[in-house]
């Protein structure tokens, strides 16, 4: 006879897990499939192997979405406090690194573990790796496996994004959400570098490995962080997180040196110290590399005494709004995650199911709701998945 369940869920990630999780602790019968040979990968491979899995501060308003007022509802019910709860009573030691920032002290594992102990307690099955081949509905769900046809009244699809293939991920979510009628919004890649070319590209590659702070802003959103040198371009937190609001062709406004009076700090030394090279004077402020770098390259390297008022206007203006044009991004090979997704219009806030086809829910990076970096991208996972937990 066909395997029946009551939910099938597509995807053990984050939000699949919890979602499992919370369908079985209300005593559904529950099966998690995924084509993965581990469950959790990302998980695993988050926060440098530590895993960033929530954020003290994570709200509504951080959220990238077509409509934001979508993941009000399940942030409110699943709060990062939740979470928290859920990682203490399993006694996982963890801290807060910065802004808001959780991450495990001792490894991501942790994290996943948890969750399989949870899913174990709740009577879940997962069932890994899993080759979904196709599902059809004739009043309840019927999927194809090579492991073999199965029947759940509920179908939950959390197969999550297109960002890092090699870890897994696939657009299914995307056609069997089109199979069955839903919108998805455009997708493009975020969190991920960005990348030069030409003369650009040649200063960048120069620079790989040295790191500043800065403020980097692009259409109206800014983040104080680090930027870090690559050899395709730059990278480091201030870039990923701007490359969530760049689109080619938009420019990045990067302050090399926030919160100084630039110019007021170059007429001081001018006077201070007038036979003094640029080049010296700017090492005191950035990486030495990078002022040189600069200087070689489109900076007046005189004496300080020798530079005209224009002069030292357009240094501080240089270094103020460091603006190069930006060729396109690393792509889903490097994004952390993918913006856009199946369409908030077409599923309830409430429950995360399809407005259309009952019992049909999708969940976590799959959806149009997208954070930024920090711990955000789980919370939103494990809130997605907890409420259609509630329902599936
Ligand atoms: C390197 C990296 C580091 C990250 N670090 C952080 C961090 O520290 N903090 C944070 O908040 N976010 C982080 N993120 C983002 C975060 O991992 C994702 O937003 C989150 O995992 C999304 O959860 P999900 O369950 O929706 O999807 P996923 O976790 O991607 O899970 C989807 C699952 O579906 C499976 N699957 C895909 N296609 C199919 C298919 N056709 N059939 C069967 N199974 C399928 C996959 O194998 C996978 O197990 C990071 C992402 C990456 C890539």
């Amino acid at each position: 006879m066909l395997p029946r369940y009551d939910v099938l869920v597509v995807g053990a990630g984050a939000a699949g897990l919890m979602c499992a999780i919370e369908a079985g602790n209300r005593g559904r019968r529950v099966l998690a499939l995924d084509h993965a040979s581990k469950a959790g990968k990302k998980i695993l491979a988050s926060g440098g192997g530590r895993c960033n899995f929530t954020n003290l501060y994570a709200a509504p308003d951080d959220y990238q979405s077509q409509n934001s007022f979508f993941c009000v509802s399940a942030l409110s019910r699943y709060t990062p406090q939740d979470f928290i709860a859920l990682v203490e009573k399993h006694r996982i030691p963890y801290h807060e690194k910065k802004l808001g920032q959780l991450f495990c002290n001792g490894s991501a594992q942790e994290i996943v573990r948890m969750l399989l102990d949870e899913a174990e307690a709740a009577g879940a099955t997962i069932r890994l790796p899993c080759k979904i081949t196709s599902i059809q509905c004739a009043g309840r769900f019927l999927a194809e496996t090579d492991l073999g046809p199965v029947a759940a009244d509920s179908l939950v699809v959390a197969t999550g994004g297109l960002s890092i293939p090699q870890m897994g991920a696939t657009g299914f979510a995307y056609t069997l959400a089109r199979q069955f009628g839903l919108d998805v919004t455009p997708t493009r890649p975020a969190l991920v570098p960005l990348t030069a070319s030409g003369q650009n590209l040649e200063f960048c590659r120069k620079l790989a490995g040295v790191s500043i702070p800065c403020l980097a802003s692009c259409n109206g959103a800014s983040f104080a962080e680090n930027l870090l040198f690559t050899h395709r371009g730059v990278s480091g937190p201030a870039i990923l997180q701007v490359s969530s609001h760049w689109q080619a062709g938009a420019q990045v406004h990067i302050d090399l040196l926030p919160g100084l009076d630039c110019l007021a700090h170059l007429k001081a030394q001018q006077a201070a110290r007038p036979k003094a090279e640029l080049r010296t004077i700017l090492s005191g402020l950035l990486p030495r590399r990078f002022a040189e770098a600069m200087c070689d390259t489109s900076l007046p390297n005189r004496a300080m005494g020798q530079l005209s008022l224009k002069e030292l206007t357009a240094i501080d203006h240089a270094l103020k709004d460091w603006n190069i044009p930006w060729d396109g991004t690393e792509g889903y090979r490097k994004a952390e995650v993918t913006l856009g997704g199946v369409d908030t219009a077409c599923l309830s806030s409430k429950t995360m199911g399809a407005l259309k086809t009952p019992g049909l829910f999708f969940i976590g990076e799959a959806v149009d709701v997208t954070g930024p970096l920090g711990g955000y991208n789980f919370q939103w996972a494990w809130a997605s998945g907890y409420c259609a937990g509630q329902y599936a």
